[in-house]
């Protein structure tokens, strides 16, 4: 274990004082000589109290480590990232903290051997915000950015400055939920549709693996909505996407908010027989909502048609070409008198 009290037993602050004091009692060359020749002599000396002390009173987590590593002092916000008493962690050998692959890569730099390492550039002892995982002493993994900053002298030493990114990291989640969730339904929405539906399409084709997208519309919507209101009509559209949601044969599947009262299911490794089975599956969930939960009488019904269309030879150029089959095919299934599927041609 290395204190940081070691640096300052080897006198590095005192020399660089004393220095500075002789010289008020030179003549100007005499001084010069000096300077001179302390450069050839005296490489840089570093006055690492001072440092650890700056280090402590900042509000940043920050941690000063010596050149293998060990850890010298660690100011009191770097303790409360870290989880624990800043004593605990004076000793330990810093890399140790991270999870991989940081934690072996700076182990390998910061091995016994004298710096700089053969075959290391100066940028993996110095580095600004590189974001990795840290093990808090509870065990907990914290997202942070680490920053690295080398202090030459004597005895070189680190200077480690941390960021804890979990409030930043949780707020990219809600906002990224936000963004691709449908905020009616709470299903997906098209655009995360999109992109989910280009995402499977392309493992498909490179896997041979079919691919399937069933569209689903309610019939006579609007008709709903003039008799019951637009706000019942709200409650059925999330009804229906329940329904959706429960037909869903797995986890890889996504049912999706396409717009209105338009729904689309990709279904990825499902043929045309397999969709269809699925598509029938809608419809039982469908036919089992209970209208008088909505304070609709009994005779009332929601149904939808369904349009199919699938990928498992060539069929399809693109996606977006499978989707508008399956479109075409949600068409027929309305004109040949709703509540009913069709497959694509
Ligand atoms: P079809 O059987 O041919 O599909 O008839 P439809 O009435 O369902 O189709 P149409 O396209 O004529 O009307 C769709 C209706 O869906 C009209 C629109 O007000 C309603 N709608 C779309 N989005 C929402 C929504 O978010 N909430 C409610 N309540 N209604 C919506
Ligand atoms: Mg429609
Ligand atoms: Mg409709």
């Amino acid at each position: 274990m290395m204190h940081k009290q070691d640096f300052s037993n080897a006198n590095l602050t005192r020399l660089g004082t004393a220095a500075r004091l002789n010289d008020n009692h030179m003549a100007a060359d005499e001084h010069a000589l000096q300077a001179s020749l302390a450069a050839q002599v005296n490489p840089v000396v570093c006055d690492y109290d001072a440092v650890a002390d700056v280090l402590l009173c900042l509000r940043q987590p920050m941690v000063l480590a010596s050149s293998d590593g060990t850890v010298i002092s660690v100011n009191a916000a770097a303790a409360e990232l870290l989880g624990d008493d800043a004593e605990t962690f004076v000793g330990e050998h810093w890399p140790s903290w991270l999870a991989n692959p940081f934690q072996s890569e700076y182990a390998t730099l910061f091995a016994s051997a004298p710096l700089p390492r053969p075959g290391c550039c100066m940028d993996s002892y110095q580095h600004g915000p590189r974001e990795m995982q840290l093990r808090r002493a509870d065990g907990h993994l914290l997202s942070i950015n680490l920053s690295l900053s080398l202090m030459g002298g004597v005895l070189p030493v680190f200077l480690i400055g941390i960021e804890d990114l979990s409030a930043q990291k949780a707020e990219i989640r809600r906002l990224s939920t936000l963004a691709s969730t449908d905020c009616l339904t709470g299903l997906a929405n098209r655009r995360s549709l999109t992109e989910n539906l280009e995402r499977q399409w392309q493992q498909c084709v490179l896997r041979r693996t079919p691919i399937s997208v069933l569209i689903v519309d309610v019939d006579y919507f609007k008709q709903f909505n003039d008799l019951y209101g637009h706000l019942k009509g709200d409650e059925c559209l999330r009804l229906i996407a329940s329904a959706l949601s429960s037909a869903l044969p797995s986890n890889q599947c996504m049912a999706a908010r396409f717009g209105g009262e338009e729904f689309v299911l990709v279904l990825p490794g499902f043929n045309a027989a397999m969709a269809e089975l699925v598509a029938r599956q809608v419809s039982d969930a469908i036919a089992a909502i209970d209208v008088s939960a909505l304070g609709l009488p009994q005779g009332a019904l929601i149904t939808v048609s369904q349009g199919i269309a699938s990928e498992s030879c060539g069929q399809f150029r693109t996606a977006d070409a499978m989707l508008l089959s399956a479109d075409t095919a949600l068409y027929r299934a309305k004109r040949d008198g709703r509540n009913r599927i069709a497959l694509s041609d």
